[in-house]
């Protein structure tokens, strides 16, 4: 009989562990609630061209799992490094350009250290990089110039949770991660999320004999005997055999309503992304904001997106007031840039709201559930582990998914042989 992996979710988690388990020459199929596969990470696509992401996602050199699934999906070049000499950071209300470094041994030159910066700051971020216990981003910096040029933005792009509130310990393991030297570079997709990562995760998938099937939402698990027996999906019920098992790359929320009583995190942060269709240079750009709304913009050749990362009190107000406000902030650092901009000439512009974008990710207990909630079924996702909720995360979650299954199948398998033969068994 065939010896199948059913994975649930084709975010990056579920097409993580598909590539896990097939690269050992197991079998999967892949079922999405969506008519897309890539979950949080997608390319919207338009009739009228205007073709973008759903917000601008960036990796760090750090994200080591990333790059090595970007590897073997031959997609690695496709993510490269916009601002090689140190991000741009343009204070709204000063009118200021600086460069700042992302990784500390950067700050050696000091043109690329954060604006205010001093040698007390220091230690600071030492304490913020090796906390004693957890506790929010904020108390260990305190009132310092840095925690508005450089903490409050590294928190909130990392944590999508505000320093204040945010946890030291989860920040700190992405932090610790940044110090290794060659590590704290910025990259971005070249073309979009989907031409540079999901689909050639699903052409490589494709090679594999995997097929992703897509508006399959999993409505219910049959389970019997602490083993998933069944799948009933939007048009079918999936029968599992003996030997087949299933990761579930579900958000929180979905795993709660399929598995009731795990107990899985409850809170969430919105990121809003406003997106100007508008002609830019030939290789993408990255500028940070401070003093603004606007966080963080991604310049294409043929449209600018900025983020706004732990936007809850932006999120439920009218897009088109947020979006012509992002407007006028960004147009000054647009027109440094050499962009032809204006504050009254505001281009055809997209609003795309990820209200449960991550989750949130507070110093607070975050309930985890056990990763082999059944003896055949394993969760992934960003939101399971210590690491902050991240593509990284995510790609994580769905390879240790994939490690847990196999080892389960090996034990089950050992304990079948090392079991007395029985009568029924020799039958
Ligand atoms: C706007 C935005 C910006 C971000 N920026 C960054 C960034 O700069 N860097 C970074 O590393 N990360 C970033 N992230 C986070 C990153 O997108 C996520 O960590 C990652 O995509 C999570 O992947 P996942 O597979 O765990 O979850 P998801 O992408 O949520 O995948 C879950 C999938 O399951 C499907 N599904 C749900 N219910 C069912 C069901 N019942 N049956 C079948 N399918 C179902 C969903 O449709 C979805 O496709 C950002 C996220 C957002 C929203």
């Amino acid at each position: 009989m065939t010896r199948r992996t059913h994975i649930v979710g084709a975010g990056i988690a579920g097409l993580s562990a598909a590539l896990a388990v097939t690269g050992q020459d197991g079998e999967a199929v892949v079922y999405e609630a969506a008519p897309q596969p890539g979950g949080r990470c997608r390319t919207l696509q338009s009739s009228d061209g205007f073709i973008h992401d759903n917000g601008t996602h960036v990796l760090f050199t750090a994200n080591g799992r990333t790059l090595d699934l970007l590897k073997a999906v031959g997609a690695r070049n496709r993510w490269i490094e916009p601002e090689p000499k140190g991000l741009p950071l343009y204070d709204g209300r000063t009118d200021a350009f600086q460069r700042v470094g992302l990784s500390p041994w950067s700050w050696l030159l000091p043109s690329r250290r954060p604006p205010g910066l001093t040698l007390p700051d220091l230690a600071r971020i030492l304490r913020l990089v090796f906390p004693a216990k957890d506790c929010p981003v904020a108390s260990i910096i305190g009132d310092r110039p840095i925690m508005d040029s450089l903490i409050e933005p590294l928190t909130v792009a990392v944590l999508n949770t505000p320093a204040a509130q945010a946890s030291a310990q989860r920040l700190a393991c992405a932090l610790r991660r940044l110090l290794r030297p060659g590590s704290g570079r910025l990259l971005v997709a070249r073309n979009g999320l989907s031409a540079d990562l999901i689909e050639p995760a699903l052409a490589t998938l494709a090679t594999r004999g995997t097929s992703v099937v897509t508006g399959q939402r999993l409505h219910r698990l049959l389970i019997s005997n602490g083993r998933a027996i069944g799948m009933a999906l939007s048009d079918r019920t999936v029968m599992l055999g003996p030997d087949d098992q299933v990761v579930l790359a579900l958000p929180p929320y979905e795993v709660a309503r399929l598995l009731p009583g795990l107990p899985v995190p409850a809170s969430f942060e919105p990121i809003l992304n406003v997106h100007f269709r508008m002609a830019g240079p030939a290789a993408p750009r990255f500028v940070g904001f401070t003093g603004t709304l606007a966080q963080w913009a991604l310049i294409r050749p043929a449209h600018v997106s900025v983020t706004v990362s732990a936007a809850d009190a932006v999120i439920d107000q009218n897009s088109a007031d947020v979006a012509a406000r992002i407007w006028r902030e960004i147009v000054p650092a647009l027109r440094r840039l050499g962009l032809d901009a204006a504050g009254d000439r505001q281009p055809e512009t997209r609003v795309v709201k990820e209200k449960r974008a991550t989750i949130r990710q507070a110093a607070e207990f975050l309930p985890q559930p056990p990763l082999l909630p059944l003896a055949n079924l394993a969760l992934a996702g960003d939101w399971l582990g210590s690491l902050p909720a991240t593509i990284e995360s995510a790609v994580m979650a769905g390879e240790h998914a994939a490690a847990l299954l196999r080892n389960a199948r090996c034990t089950r398998a050992s304990i079948l042989r090392d079991r007395p033969l029985k009568t029924e068994d020799a039958a």
